[in-house]
């Protein structure tokens, strides 16, 4: 009785919130003030975010997903141009009427069914907060001397849903706007090279701004325990290995 005991609680404690989705994606539930907020990793920078029969989709690609299986969007987010991010095919298989759309203006120069947002815009939607934070290289370059993501051009997100405040950071650096971000709960940083942040610069960006939970998220080839060796001194920010390479 005891070790059936014992087996029930370490499986507790070893699966708390993760599921397996009927789509084949694995989720993580976050409790929101009222209901759960479902967190699904498509891959990659692609995330799919639903709460209450809400759906968000954020930078879908149709490399990592077929779309047609996975329910369309109430809300569609999109960070910057690059074709990790920015997939036409993936928007026109996700939109639906009466999607809300937003992306930045290199986007909207293409696109006319979205509204175009800037560093520091903000609108709420379905009781849904979104607020538009930088996302730009200050050190990793082109060998022209160009930032790989040059400052105001890309959009980080920081969606609040039912009192909890995610941060999609998009392709970015520890810069120091991003340092003084508060009250986040969940972030998702990215950690590619050379395009976005190593690993020694998203612990950096972690420390300062303290999420509840960390997932490192678009990092390619970029070893994951990196990231959990440098956070070993922050038990209060629970770092999240998913399939998000
Ligand atoms: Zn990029
Ligand atoms: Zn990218």
């Amino acid at each position: 009785m005891k070790l059936l005991h014992l087996v029930l609680i370490i499986m507790l404690c070893c699966c708390p919130a993760m599921a397996q989705n009927d789509n084949g994606y694995k989720s993580d539930i976050i409790k929101g003030k009222t209901g759960d907020i479902k967190l699904t990793f498509i891959g990659h920078a692609t995330l799919m975010i639903e709460h209450k029969g809400n759906v968000i989709h954020v930078d879908p690609w149709t490399k990592l997903a077929d779309y047609a299986k996975l329910p369309q969007a109430d809300m569609l987010l999109l960070t910057h141009e690059h074709q990790d991010h920015f997939d036409t095919a993936a928007i026109e298989q996700v939109k639906k009427v009466g999607t809300t759309v937003i992306y930045t203006e290199v986007i909207g120069e293409q696109r006319d069914d979205g509204k175009v947002f800037k560093n520091g815009d903000s609108v709420e939607i379905d009781n849904v907060l979104i607020e538009a934070v930088p996302a730009y290289n200050l050190v990793h370059k082109r060998e022209t001397g160009e930032p790989y993501h040059p400052k105001g051009r890309g959009n980080g997100y920081i969606l609040t849903i039912d009192g909890k405040r995610i941060y999609i950071a998009g392709d970015t650096e520890n810069v120091p706007e991003l340092k003084e971000l508060k009250n986040i709960d969940v972030a998702f940083l990215p950690m590619n090279l050379p395009y976005t942040m190593t690993p020694e610069m998203v612990a950096d960006l972690a420390k300062a701004i303290k999420p509840g939970i960390l997932y490192p998220y678009h990092f390619g080839e970029t070893d994951t325990n990196l990231i959990v060796e440098l956070m070993k001194g922050n038990p209060e920010i629970e770092v999240r290995i998913r399939k998000l390479s």
